[in-house]
């Protein structure tokens, strides 16, 4: 099959090799670093002195999702949301090869932070409320939309109000804020909603004719019509906007701010544009203006 992924006992052999094999602060990871490693300094007691000194930091993002987290065949994954992740390690002080890079589907992601499985999330992840109960988020560093994507030949969705006529089944990921947007233009949610783990089982059901959509934010579907222009495109406008933020452990007020601070600077300093240009920047030229971080 086309999208199919890398077993993950290979990638955690592989992603061994390369941490194992990380050679000190200047190392930027198979020439993807994002510069040499900031001499830095942290207050004693604060996350970031115990990242900074252990040289180490676990990365939760996307592993299917072109332009934005997509796992290459050396395990280590790419995109913009990567190149975030990588920047905020290079700031901390930590060489990219210092990074474990840990799958965070939409369904895991509160849970890989509440469990301490990952540091931060850098995953297409929306800022939302009921997420807020559970984590907190540094951002926004982006804002998506949710769209619709369907098979090339098919006209006979137009946006999302196709679906309250019924009979047409779409697909989401579990967990997503896309899912839960969608039931409200649902004629039959049963029948009509799909559900998998990832994003890349939704494509490969709608090219084998399985369900007549697949919904998420615009530029994870950008990614996927621009890897495969002759099965899919996308249709109708944006219906729901998608700020993305960071996310981090519940309380973790100075680790938050931290993270905002990097994320100003970058907006400033060029590498924010560049972060975008190698990567999500290949399927949409347009450069997204970052937006104003929210110190709440
Ligand atoms: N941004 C949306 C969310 O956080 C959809 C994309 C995703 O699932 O990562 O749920």
């Amino acid at each position: 099959m086309r999208r199919a992924r890398i077993p993950s006992i290979m990638v955690a052999w592989v992603m061994t090799l390369t941490v194992g094999t990380a050679c000190g602060a200047s190392d930027t990871g198979s020439g993807r670093g994002t510069g040499p490693v900031a001499d830095v300094a942290f207050k004693a007691g604060t996350t970031m002195d115990r990242l900074h000194r252990a040289g180490k930091i676990r990365i939760g993002t996307k592993f299917d999702q072109p332009g934005f987290g997509l796992q290459g065949a050396d395990g280590i994954p790419t995109g913009f949301d990567v190149e975030i992740g990588k920047i905020i390690a290079t700031e901390l002080g930590i060489p990219v090869g210092g990074i474990e890079w840990v799958e965070s589907t939409p369904k895991l992601r509160e849970e890989h932070l509440e469990t301490d499985k990952v540091d931060i999330v850098v995953a297409t992840y929306t800022i939302n409320a009921e997420r807020l109960e559970h984590v907190d988020f540094a951002g926004p560093y982006y804002v998506a939309g949710q769209q619709i994507m369907t098979r090339k030949s098919d006209n006979s969705i137009t946006g999302p109000e196709t679906f309250r006529i019924g009979a047409k089944k779409v697909c989401s990921s579990i967990g997503s804020t896309p899912a839960k947007s969608i039931t409200t233009y649902l004629k039959d949610q049963a029948t009509q909603l799909i559900l998998f783990d990832v994003y890349t089982k939704c494509a490969d059901a709608l090219e084998a004719g399985q369900v007549d959509a697949v919904t998420t934010d615009n530029v994870i579907l950008t990614g996927f019509v621009a890897q495969h222009p002759e099965d899919f495109k996308l249709v109708g406008a944006r219906f729901t906007t998608e700020p993305y933020g960071i996310g981090l452990k519940k309380g973790d007020d100075t680790f938050r701010a931290f993270i905002n601070g990097v994320l100003e600077k970058i907006a400033k300093d060029g590498r924010y544009a560049k972060a975008w240009t190698g990567t999500a920047g290949k399927y949409d030229t347009n450069m997204p203006e970052a937006p104003a971080v929210n110190r709440y």
